[in-house]
């Protein structure tokens, strides 16, 4: 029988894939913990390990798993930036579930930009509290506004839909231009820079890698227009927090909806309710009345858990029946 270690584990997931696992039968051990090289030695005796956004696979994790005889590495996740692929070699396979449901990032990401641009989170507490007045409230519509998508791929693809949905002007940049989507989405490719000044709003849709680290720092906001607001449903280290912090509080920046963050790993996902968070910058930021933070939730609709759990378990057993399997990260 196939043994598989999940790391990072929480109950909706122990929920959804036991109930996925009827079908396959596989040996689960669930950890709550993260994957990093602390937690590694716990992989001895398991053929896989699944694992998720904030496990920690690098090359001294990768050392260990291999000492522990671990053949896959089953990411339940698209994203695969947690897992240093360099050091990587044939003795582990990397699988990942590339498309679960675009819509519900992408939908995410509009539910942000409403609700820092309505003020429905302010608007929620008071009618809460009987306070029934509209100061402080006033927003704009996104109709007729040029909405700047970075990464036009899946996600890209549904927020732009969604945005031409609302009558916006949408412009996009990826390093590989889709030039059918351009036609039949009614959106226009241009360069980075031009994105960057005739925005309204950016959204970002690109995956994290070595060369687009913090590529939202002060250099790129300058070119923004004054008021922009910026969408990160991708990655939290594609921006560069001091720099954003700079410029909320100059004001250039209008609006900014967060469900990732640089730092996230050690703080999305916990109840810290009762503690004290030492992150300054995540304090900082919470405080800012422009500012909307979700802890990586874009993904978290029941449709998109499913389809985690079967690709995930499909993912594993062509790999140990047929030595490969179409989700492979090379
Ligand atoms: P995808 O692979 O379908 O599309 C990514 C697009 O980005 C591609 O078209 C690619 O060419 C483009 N790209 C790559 N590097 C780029 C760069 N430097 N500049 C501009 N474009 C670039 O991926 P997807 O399914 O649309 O997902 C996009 C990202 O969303 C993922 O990489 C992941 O980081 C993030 N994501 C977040 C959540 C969440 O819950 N918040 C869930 C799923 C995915």
């Amino acid at each position: 029988m196939i043994k598989v270690a999940f790391f990072s584990t929480k109950d909706y997931d122990k929920e959804v894939f036991d109930e996925y696992n009827k079908k396959y039968n596989f040996d689960i051990t669930y950890f709550s913990s993260k994957l990093n090289a602390e937690t590694a030695p716990l992989t001895k005796g398991y053929d896989v390990v699944c694992i998720f956004v904030n496990d920690l696979v690098d090359e001294e994790t990768i050392k260990i798993l291999k000492e522990c005889n671990v053949k896959l590495i089953a990411l339940r996740c698209a994203g695969f930036n947690n897992v240093d692929m360099k050091h990587m070699d044939s003795s582990i396979k990397v699988v990942r579930v590339p498309e679960y449901s675009p819509y519900s990032v992408a939908e995410h990401a509009v539910a942000l930009l409403l609700t820092v641009d309505r003020k429905i989170y302010k608007a929620y507490q008071r009618t809460k509290k009987y306070n029934f007045t509209l100061n402080g409230l006033l927003g704009f519509d996104i109709h007729g506004k040029t909405v700047g998508v970075i990464g036009t791929g899946k996600i890209g693809k549904c927020f732009i839909k969604i945005m031409n949905g609302f009558g916006a002007n949408v412009i996009a940049y990826d390093i590989f231009e889709d030039k059918n989507a351009e036609k039949e989405l009614n959106f226009r490719y241009v360069t980075l820079e031009e994105l960057y000044e005739n925005s309204d709003i950016i959204s970002l849709h690109c995956p994290l890698t070595e060369e687009n680290e913090k590529m939202i720092n002060h250099n790129t906001m300058s070119k923004m227009k004054d008021g922009v607001y910026i969408i990160n449903t991708s990655r939290g280290k594609l921006i560069d927090t001091d720099s954003l912090i700079e410029r909320l509080e100059e004001g250039k920046i209008g609006g900014l909806c967060l469900d990732v963050y640089e730092e996230e790993s050690e703080i999305f996902s916990n109840d810290l309710s009762n503690s004290y968070i030492r992150d300054k910058d995540l304090l900082t930021l919470l405080s800012m009345p422009n500012v909307v933070i979700t802890s990586h939730q874009a993904f978290f609709t029941k449709e998109a858990l499913n389809k985690i759990a079967s690709d995930t378990f499909k993912n594993i057993q062509d790999i140990f029946l047929n030595g490969s399997c179409q989700n492979e990260v090379k």
